[in-house]
């Protein structure tokens, strides 16, 4: 090869990014793959590679789903604007997709990101309560505003955590089983006490359902029942943060918080619910809507308008008309007697939760995490042409989060590729 100098060297796409977009601008994998097209399941990077797309929950119907494109295609052709002027498409869709909550659940505020959408749900349930106490789990991620980065343990916020945070351990069944949810509770009555005596008392607790970004640890419907008694207790909301079990991931139900069986005062959506347009939602009940609405004069300019409510309708038009909920119930257990049939030295638990999975991968008895071997096996899956990726405290566990079209044949050509990386990839000694 040539031995070219610096300045005359072709920029690499990477370098242009850090030109363009400042350094520490996060990408997936140790060379990041650059995806020029998607269709249903599979993606193809710049150089025709295609690859088994295990991991993206956005793209939820299938990359570039022919009806989510023509609707969009076909609304912006006609009008958008926003929710200052009266339009059928958002009403129709706050409509269809309250139908599926219940729980008294029946008006919504639509805006762009699940970020947004849990800002919102925190104000709210301080408008409600009168009181500014926040408790959420200390392995989370809630979003990226000044409110929910606060919540977030991925980097600290600058200046410390706010005092009306409160960070509850979050749960981890295999180094610190906890099966009927009693010791989460506890961690939970003990914040609200702290949140008491610190004069800012308890206005919500914000959760996963799944406990996704926590490492999605085993939990149980009934687990947080003792949890949910502490928090209405001490009047406080429950907002169910459904960003990634939403929308019939879980097979049994459509929603995290149903398959958990608690009901929440403010459920928010994000990701998945218009398959890769940008649309979040906070869904609520009417006395909690009303409250807000007076405390807040919320508008977003984006949130809600014509093109994205036709969006959300199609996308909902796919997961009913494809029978994808159905579909997810059946492929998730199919993949998850093929990765519990995995065998590896490392190998420590296999979690599921509906069409999401968790393998988590130690060493020894003090139960290491292996982070590294983790990383070298998800880098050895993507040379295989299969996308997916990590998650947990340590990172060490296998994050398989597919689109719902993904069928058990997928299903078998993933675990076939992982039973071939696990014997390919070295273990530390
Ligand atoms: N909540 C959860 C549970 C999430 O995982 C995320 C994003 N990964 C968000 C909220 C934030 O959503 P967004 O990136 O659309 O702002």
């Amino acid at each position: 090869m040539t031995d070219l100098s610096d300045s005359a060297r072709a920029e690499t796409m990477a370098e242009r990014r850090i030109r363009l977009m400042g350094p520490n601008v996060p990408t997936f994998y140790r060379t990041p793959l650059h995806i020029v097209r998607g269709e249903g399941v599979w993606l193809w990077d710049a150089a025709g590679k295609r690859y088994l797309d295990c991991y993206n929950n956005v793209a939820h119907v299938g990359h570039c789903h022919p009806r989510v494109v023509q609707a969009i295609a076909t609304q912006a052709a006609v009008l958008n604007t926003h929710t200052r002027y009266l339009h059928e498409s958002v009403l129709d869709y706050i409509e269809r997709l309250t139908g599926y909550l219940g729980h008294g659940i029946s008006q919504a505020i639509l805006c762009c990101t699940g970020s947004e959408a849990n800002d919102v749900a925190l104000r709210m349930a301080q408008a409600v309560t009168g009181r500014t106490g926040i408790i959420a789990t200390d392995n989370t991620y809630h979003g990226n505003t000044a409110a929910t980065s606060a919540l977030s343990s991925r980097r600290s916020p600058i200046g410390g955590y706010p005092a009306n945070v409160r960070r509850v351990p979050a749960p981890d069944s295999l180094r610190h089983p906890d099966p009927d949810g009693t010791i989460f509770a506890a961690h939970v009555s003990h914040a609200i006490a702290e949140l008491d005596r610190a004069g800012f008392g308890l206005s919500a607790l914000m959760l996963c359902p799944v406990f996704a970004n926590e490492g999605l640890s085993t939990v149980t419907p009934g687990w947080l029942d003792p949890t949910v008694r502490a928090v209405s207790a001490a009047g406080g909301l429950l907002i169910a943060d459904e960003v990634q079990p939403g929308f019939g991931r879980m097979g049994s139900h459509f929603w995290g918080h149903d398959w958990l069986g608690f009901a929440p005062d403010i459920v928010t959506v994000g990701k998945p619910m218009a398959n890769g347009h940008p649309v979040a939602a906070v869904l609520t009940r009417p006395d909690i809507m009303a409250t807000f609405r007076q405390a807040f004069g919320y508008f977003n300019t984006f949130g809600g308008n014509p093109v994205s409510a036709a969006a959300c309708l199609a996308t909902l038009d796919v997961i009913e008309d494809d029978g994808l909920q159905a579909r997810a119930a059946v492929t998730a257990a199919h993949l998850m007697e093929r990765l519990h049939a995995l065998r590896h030295p490392l190998l420590a638990e296999v979690r599921g939760a509906g069409l999401f999975f968790g393998v988590e991968f130690v060493t020894g008895a003090d139960l290491t995490p292996a982070t590294d071997f983790v990383a070298d096996l998800v880098e050895g899956m993507v040379e295989r042409g299969f996308i997916l990726n990590r998650i947990g405290r340590h990172a060490n566990t296998l994050k398989i989060r597919p689109p719902m079209p993904f069928s058990t044949d997928h299903a078998d050509l993933l675990a076939d590729a992982l039973e071939d990386a696990l014997r390919a990839t070295p273990v530390p000694a």
